[in-house]
């Protein structure tokens, strides 16, 4: 797979796709990206930044150089784990996990694919409320469950409540 400079070489920056990003910055009053001032702060402590070729300071980076939908496409999007570091970082409160949630919205209202494993949490929390199906572990050459380890039955999360909840913030997110 081409590296991510030859592949932006291929390309041109998306300026509809800037002024949506920009429309949700100002909506969601997030600090404007032009703001950071590439301190690599963010990238400095990034839990992710193993997992990916784009770090988070070029991400914000190429987002304002108008690469939007490049970035939309690139691994850090769905790589970054949420610890919010670079938020805790970012002196100019920009913070690349903002941006990058910016764009997952964007990615999923335009009917884009998510990753595979994403969505098979999505449909078993909405499912069952759990991200996962109770699980066995080996123990020797045993699989055992909570039962055989002495464990409590797990407490059945109201999967209804929550289903009702995400759908109310589908909707929101669509105005
Ligand atoms: S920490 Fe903030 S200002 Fe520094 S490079 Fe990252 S996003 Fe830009
Ligand atoms: S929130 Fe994401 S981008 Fe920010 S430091 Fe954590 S893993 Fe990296």
């Amino acid at each position: 797979m081409p590296g991510i400079t030859d592949q932006l070489r291929a390309t041109k920056p998306q300026p509809e796709l800037v002024d949506r990003f920009y429309g949700v910055v100002e909506k969601l009053k997030l600090e404007n990206p032009f703001h950071c001032f590439q301190c690599f702060k963010c990238t400095s402590g990034c839990t992710s930044f193993r997992l990916t070729e784009i770090m988070p300071h070029a991400f914000v980076n190429f987002v304002r150089l108008g690469f939007v939908e490049d970035m939309m496409r690139s691994e850090l999007l769905w790589a970054c784990c949420q610890c919010l570091k670079c938020k805790e970082r970012c002196p100019q409160e920009v913070a690349p996990v903002d941006v990058i949630f910016l764009l997952r919205r964007m990615t999923v209202s335009s009917g884009s694919e998510i990753p595979e494993d994403l969505s098979k949490i999505i449909m078993n929390v909405t499912e069952t409320g759990f991200i996962q199906g109770t699980q066995t572990v080996k123990v020797g050459d045993t699989s055992v469950d909570r039962e055989k380890l002495g464990l409590p039955p797990l407490e059945i999360p109201n999967a209804e409540k929550f289903r009702s909840v995400l759908m109310k913030a589908m909707e929101e997110q669509m105005e």
